[in-house]
């Protein structure tokens, strides 16, 4: 048996909130736990990183690290603790708790290198934060981005461009981000839209990007950068936005958090995940998108996917099914 005090791993209420948007403690279970035990669940061969191509897009998928949250009953609003297990199990996961597992898609296309999205960065919750030695194990330098492209503001996504002392990490890559997204985070009249366990990081964003001067927004529908397209896929976030990319007759979309884990709201696309800010909306975007994802047999990353981090999508029932990529 591991002697490990589990109550060091009990986050404060502010920070759970934070990092989660709820409204009370997490406790999150290392995954230096997990790793006693054997590889994270949702990254079975504990890959540091994958790498596939898509026509001319060069993909390289990179594992920030897994976590566990016990269950809740207020995690899905809609489902019960009892209907989460069951899914959960259905997909060959445990369903003691709930796994999560985080993946920093990258693309080559043309010569130039594009990280989407940044992880967890430093501070984040116990068993994330690999993205920087994984990136270094598959071959990706980092000053050598040519641009990071951010689908949402959501700590998981963002706090990898952020210093311990709230400096960037990036100062010198360009950081694109949707409009939408910039508009709602940024404006002081958002906060209080916000349920207070996610005014903290409005608060930091307002603190910071108005800084920083290499933020560049783009609009709905527009690209980029040449070769990647702005898809609007609003409801997780008021600008939550995925990215199509196209090179050499391939086309590949960065989904973000169109889904969070297949085992739960892709197997079940009516499920109501706490992390969609307006789920409603989330959903109708979630069975657009894979209507469409699977009509053009498109080739698809997803942040909470776990590894490969990346595949096509079947219908399978009234929800859909994963196929990862080889
Ligand atoms: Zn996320």
């Amino acid at each position: 048996m591991m002697q490990m005090n589990r109550r060091n791993f009990v986050l404060s209420a502010t920070t759970a909130g934070l990092v989660f948007g709820l409204d009370k403690p997490l406790e999150i279970i290392p995954s230096a736990l997990a790793q006693a035990a054997g590889a994270h669940p949702m990254n079975p061969k504990g890959a540091l990183f994958h790498k596939f191509k898509v026509g001319g897009i060069e993909v390289t998928t990179v594992y920030d690290g897994g976590i566990y949250r016990p269950h809740d009953a207020a995690f899905i609003k809609n489902a019960s603790i009892d209907d989460t297990k069951a899914s959960l199990k259905a997909s060959n996961l445990p369903d003691d708790r709930v796994p999560n597992a985080y993946t920093v898609t990258f693309v080559t296309i043309g010569g130039r290198t594009y990280m989407f999205d940044s992880g967890n960065g430093v501070g984040g919750a116990p068993g994330t934060g690999t993205l920087d030695d994984n990136m270094k194990a598959a071959g990706i330098d980092a000053s050598e981005l040519s641009a990071i492209v951010v689908g949402h503001f959501h700590p998981d996504h963002i706090f990898g461009l952020y210093a311990k002392d709230n400096a960037p990490i990036y100062a010198n890559t360009e950081i694109i981000v949707p409009e939408a997204e910039y508009k709602f985070w940024a404006d002081p009249a958002s906060i209080e839209k916000l349920p207070e366990a996610r005014r903290g990081l409005a608060r930091r964003i307002q603190a910071t990007f108005p800084q920083w001067k290499n933020i560049k927004q783009v609009a709905n529908d527009k690209d980029a950068v040449a070769g990647i397209r702005v898809v609007p896929t609003p409801g997780h976030t008021p600008g939550h936005t995925s990215f199509l990319v196209s090179d050499g007759g391939g086309q590949l979309l960065v989904l973000g958090d169109v889904t969070n884990l297949p085992a739960l709201n892709l197997r079940n696309p009516g499920w109501h995940v706490v992390f969609d800010q307006d789920a409603t909306m989330a959903e109708a975007t979630r069975r657009r998108t894979f209507d469409r994802v699977v009509a053009d047999k498109l080739v698809c990353t997803g942040y909470h996917w776990g590894m490969p981090g990346a595949g096509t999508v079947a219908k399978d029932g009234n929800g859909y099914a994963l196929v990862p990529v080889a």
